[in-house]
């Protein structure tokens, strides 16, 4: 097997025969965007939450104080009543993650989302995503395993079979993107979850990045956010915890301690 360096991709393998050029390349690192948020967050969350009190009506969303909408939110957030954060809604784009992840993603339901298809697109060039941590020999045999698979991917839809059937031979780990579209509360039990030690590192990753972007955006309505034995103040993973929530106090402690008011 032929390695090649190709700009900043590294080509997994390049084998030419009589019909085709087989290209199976590591995708670039993953990318994850936030790409609409509501534009005055905690006006809005304060806005609903007022509704639940007589004589504290505002008739329009900027009409809310930003002073007291901050302490409203904080409210919400320490009483824990995630129903009016759900007003806030969240869309990201997620870029070079692998299918894997994707599905591990789908499975949180209160969500929406889109993502590339399989069906409708043929792949003449298969990107897939290298798992994290594989030594030498480990790498050699994920990329051998990427590679056939894409032949014989290549070889069904040449012999006449449709690409939207020959798919089911490809790898977890071709690279895919999708569009999630989530609620605050939906992502306090994203965090919770995701953001846990015991994930896979790529959802693990992907997570954390997201609750970067969160609390950047509205340091008060996420700052009880992040895994669970932050949210809960203890672990509930039993004897299959991490041990320690140092873990990710290390690694993210400036998350932790972002402020809970905006300047
Ligand atoms: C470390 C880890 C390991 C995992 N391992 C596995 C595994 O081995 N196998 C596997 O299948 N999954 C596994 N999962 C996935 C996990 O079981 C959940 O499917 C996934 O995390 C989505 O969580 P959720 O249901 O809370 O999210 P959502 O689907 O977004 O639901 C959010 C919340 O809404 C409520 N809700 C949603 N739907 C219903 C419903 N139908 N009825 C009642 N309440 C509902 C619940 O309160 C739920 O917590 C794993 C997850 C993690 C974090």
């Amino acid at each position: 097997m032929e390695i090649k360096k190709f700009e900043n991709v590294v080509w997994l393998a390049v084998k030419e025969d009589e019909r085709d050029v087989i290209e199976v390349r590591e995708a670039p690192q993953m990318d994850v965007r936030l790409v609409s948020y509501p534009k005055d967050i905690e006006k809005l969350i304060a806005f609903a939450a007022r509704a639940t009190y007589k004589g504290h009506v505002a008739e329009t969303v900027k009409d809310v104080p930003l002073g007291r909408a901050l302490n409203m939110v904080q409210t919400v957030v320490e009483c824990g009543h995630g129903s009016v954060w759900e007003h806030a809604v969240f869309t990201f784009d997620i870029r070079n993650i692998s299918r894997a992840c994707t599905h591990q993603i789908v499975r949180h339901r209160m969500a929406s989302y889109t993502q590339e298809s399989q069906h409708y697109i043929s792949y003449d060039k298969l990107m897939v995503v290298r798992p994290d941590k594989l030594d030498k020999n480990q790498l050699t045999m994920f990329t051998e395993a990427c590679k056939e698979a894409f032949m014989k991917y290549r070889g069904l839809i040449e012999s006449g079979y449709p690409h939207s059937e020959a798919r089911s031979v490809l790898p977890n780990a071709v690279a895919a993107r999708l569009v999630m579209t989530v609620n605050a509360r939906s992502l306090y039990n994203f965090f919770g979850l995701r953001c846990c030690a015991r994930n896979t590192w790529e959802i693990h990753t992907l997570a954390w990045k997201m609750l970067a972007m969160c609390k950047e955006i509205s340091p008060t309505l996420f700052a009880a956010a992040g895994p669970r034995c932050w949210q809960l103040g203890f672990c509930p993973e039993g004897r299959n915890t991490c041990g320690t929530r140092d873990y990710d106090v290390r690694e993210f402690g400036a998350l932790r301690s972002a402020t809970s008011k905006k300047p």
